[in-house]
């Protein structure tokens, strides 16, 4: 089978690698048939990610966020999975035994695994995973399938931030995760307002059914917020850019008792004044992947919303193209929303 290797920093190579073989207990075989690319790709691909995040180990086969099909079953697993089926993929394998996974976060586990970061993951033409990481997921397009990954993350934020009916949510940043918070928060029945720097992005944060607003700087924005929702402020605030100017924004701009979910990544430090964490009680909320529960349901929404997100993927790529798609990807952040690498028909 054929197999994009990230070799070392900055190299990705097609190479030939054997077959996974038949599965063992408990285990499927999976052929992926789409895979989505992110950011943190791109800081692993460079070499970038952090050691709190694992670091990037080479070589390694990338690509965490895909759909595929079962090729084979291995004994005990679970009755409702069937050859041919197709899947998303939950990429998180937890400890069991740490603190996060004793109290039931084990998507926060201190020695977690994610396919594609820390096992070899779904850019190749099979991979052998547990039955407990693949969902079957009822959309005809497997690109769109392969979305339950970042639509996870959403479904993770929407749910530390506690997001209810009726709540007002200013999500920061219009890329992949911005977009599918949006969408999200709508779908709990929020009014959402997507703040952005580019226009391009925001036009679809309102097709996924978000107001949407021009970045002006902090001063603009936390006023413009205000008008929106009334002059205390929206109750929920994500920031999907990791960016120190948006985090700062998200902060001062919500109501007493509201909930700032931070998603985006980055090792900015950002000024805050303590005093709005006491004067307004916030509570200010990390997210990291998501369980799987959250992605049971990010299933569900995927095939609740199939034509939705297929409006996020700007670009398709087969298997062997899958360095100039990482290279693409990279250098094109304006003009790329979502990036899915096709595999090879079997
Ligand atoms: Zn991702
Ligand atoms: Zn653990």
């Amino acid at each position: 089978m054929r197999a994009a290797v990230t070799e070392k920093v900055g190299a990705m190579a097609l190479v030939d690698r054997p077959d996974p073989g038949e599965p063992g207990p408990g285990e499927v075989v999976v052929h992926p048939e789409a895979v989505g690319i992110c950011g943190s790709d791109y800081h692993f691909f460079a070499g970038e990610l952090s050691d709190a995040a694992g670091g990037s180990q080479f070589p390694r086969v990338q690509g965490h966020e895909f759909a595929g099909r079962i090729t084979a079953l291995g004994a005990e697993c679970r009755p409702e999975l069937s050859v041919d089926q197709r899947v998303a993929v939950y990429p998180l394998h937890a400890c069991g035994h740490c603190y996060p996974c004793r109290i039931g976060r084990p998507n926060t586990c201190d020695n977690f695994q994610l396919i594609g970061i820390h096992l070899d993951g779904g850019l190749q033409g099979r991979l052998a995973t547990g039955q407990d990481q693949v969902f079957p997921i009822g959309v005809d397009d497997p690109a769109v399938a392969a979305m339950a990954e970042p639509v996870s993350i959403a479904v993770r934020a929407v749910n530390r931030g506690r997001v209810q009916a009726g709540d007002r949510v200013v999500v920061f940043g219009a890329g992949p995760i911005g977009q599918c918070v949006c969408l999200l928060a709508r779908e709990r029945g929020a009014e959402v307002l997507a703040v952005d720097l580019q226009e391009s992005r925001l036009a679809l944060s309102r097709e996924m059914g978000a107001q949407t607003l021009v970045w002006r700087g902090h001063d603009a924005v936390v006023a413009a917020v205000r008008e929106w929702s009334g002059p205390d402020g929206p109750p929920v605030g994500v920031d999907a850019t990791g960016a120190a100017p948006a985090v700062r924004a998200m902060l001062d701009v919500l109501s007493s008792a509201g909930r700032a979910v931070q998603v985006g990544m980055s090792n900015a430090e950002v000024p805050v004044r303590i005093g709005s964490l006491t004067e307004k009680e916030l509570d200010f909320l990390g997210v990291s992947c998501c369980g799987g529960g959250d992605f049971a349901e990010a299933v569900a929404v995927v095939e609740a919303n199939p034509g939705l997100l297929a409006r996020l993927i700007s670009h398709q790529f087969p298997l062997e193209r899958a360095p100039e798609a990482l290279r693409f990807a990279m250098s094109n952040p304006t003009e790329v929303m979502k990036v899915v690498i096709l595999g090879e028909g079997l």
